[in-house]
């Protein structure tokens, strides 16, 4: 069966959801395909710190009520190291700016329910999806869905299926350049029926490895703890979790952690990626099916936020004023801010985590640069400038 749309999206994570909701609304159909069920996509809890960029824009896409109804504007963060305890005061160091805490596994609720009561055309569960004839005015998405074969003839592809989707691979090996750095810890990531550490986040840096200290709302709490590339779930039971969060965490708030059942628990590998170029002719790859950034600086969700942005607006500026220049400056634009975050995210990661293959010097340098953060406003002020994300 074949049918036809003019934006064929591979992907229903919070990127491709996104886009056929902002391009619905600005008149340009869309269908997007899926690999798995609507629960399954449901079940990934994953972000959940939000630039007031990506709060702006998720408003204007119509999804901006329980938003701003459950979401908990966070004015600031901690850092804490080598037995002393700072706050990074966002709102002041940027001139009124702060950020969300608002799980993924809301946003995509929301989007979802947007989509259902537009008439949003999602199929789930699609198998084998290929994306072919890119070199022709028209080209398609193929997939198998209950046993039979079907095909999405459209305009433009966006590829918003994330880091392990088809998109990427379907560029051919001389255009698709990857730029690839992995560190040497992963976290395990917990979403905890607890009481959070504190009223905001506090990043641990501590000689046994890194720890998040995040939420989600005042019962539950969401942790990063650093752990070593090899670990998987199982070495990780309750006891040994909350007691390595203990032994990192200062003193003070080591005496009032609240434990409780661990709902959900990943490992998370710690690796930067960039795939170039975002566009190739007529598919445009955007959110994890482009980028990854580690966790730490809370980027990822946001990253896929501000492509969706930028492409949205070169697909509208195409159909309703016949422009063609912002789907070419689609590429560029995107990678413009896609590196600078990623610049970002490693630094974070770099200056917080406690890497196994550095020596005392390196181990020195680390703490006198956290030192030089915690006396000066003026580096401060770049760090608060990158958390709350740069402006689009
Ligand atoms: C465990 C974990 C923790 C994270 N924590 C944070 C955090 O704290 N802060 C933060 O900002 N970011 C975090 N991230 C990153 C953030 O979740 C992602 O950046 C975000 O989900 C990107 O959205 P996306 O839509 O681009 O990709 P995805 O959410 O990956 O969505 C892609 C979709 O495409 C579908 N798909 C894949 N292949 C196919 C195919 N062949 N055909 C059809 N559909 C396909 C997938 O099933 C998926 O639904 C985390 C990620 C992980 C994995």
């Amino acid at each position: 069966m074949t049918e036809h749309t003019q934006v064929g999206i591979v992907g229903a994570g919070p990127a491709g959801l996104l886009l056929s909701q902002v391009l619905h609304l600005q008149g340009v159909d869309s269908i997007v395909v899926e690999r798995r069920s609507p629960e399954h996509v449901l079940s990934r809890v994953r972000a959940g710190a939000l630039e007031p960029g990506m709060v702006r824009f998720l408003r204007e896409a119509g999804v901006g009520d329980r938003l701003d109804r459950e979401g908990h504007p966070h004015t600031g963060f901690e850092i804490s190291f080598d037995g002393t305890r700072f706050r990074v005061d966002l709102e002041e160091l940027t001139g009124g700016e702060y950020i969300t805490i608002y799980g993924q596994t809301n946003i995509t609720e929301d989007l979802m329910a947007a989509r259902a009561a537009l008439g949003g055309q999602l199929v789930y569960e699609v198998e084998n999806t290929r994306i072919e004839d890119l070199d022709t005015e028209r080209p398609a998405i193929r997939y198998r869905k209950d046993g039979s074969e079907h095909e999405i003839r459209c305009d433009f592809v966006a590829g918003c299926d994330g880091f392990h989707g088809v998109s990427r691979p379907t560029l051919p090996g001389d255009v698709l350049k990857s730029h690839d750095r992995k560190y040497p810890y992963h976290w395990i990531a917990l979403l905890c029926e607890s009481r959070p550490v504190d009223k905001e986040l506090v990043y641990v840096h501590h000689p046994k490895g890194f720890v998040l200290c995040s939420m989600r709302s005042p019962t539950l709490s969401r942790y990063g703890i650093q752990c070593e590339t090899g670990d998987s779930e199982d070495d990780w039971p309750e006891d040994r979790i909350w007691q390595t969060i203990s032994d990192r965490l200062p003193p003070d708030l080591a005496e009032t952690l609240d434990t409780g059942p661990c709902l959900d628990r990943n490992i998370v590998p710690m690796r930067s990626f960039v795939a170039e170029p975002m566009r190739f002719e007529r598919l445009y790859l955007a959110g994890d099916s482009a980028h990854i950034v580690p966790p730490t600086g809370a980027k990822g969700l946001n990253l896929a936020g501000s492509d969706v942005y930028y492409l949205s607006r070169a697909f509208v500026e195409y159909y309703k004023g016949g422009r063609s220049d912002l789907l070419e400056a689609y590429g560029p634009t995107a990678l413009d801010r896609v590196w600078k975050t990623e610049w970002f995210s490693g630094w974070m990661t770099q200056i917080l985590h406690t890497d196994p293959t550095h020596g005392p010097f390196d181990r020195q340098a680390q703490i006198a640069e956290l030192r030089l953060l915690s006396q000066s406003r003026a580096r401060q002020t770049a760090l608060a400038q990158s958390y709350v994300g740069l402006p689009y």
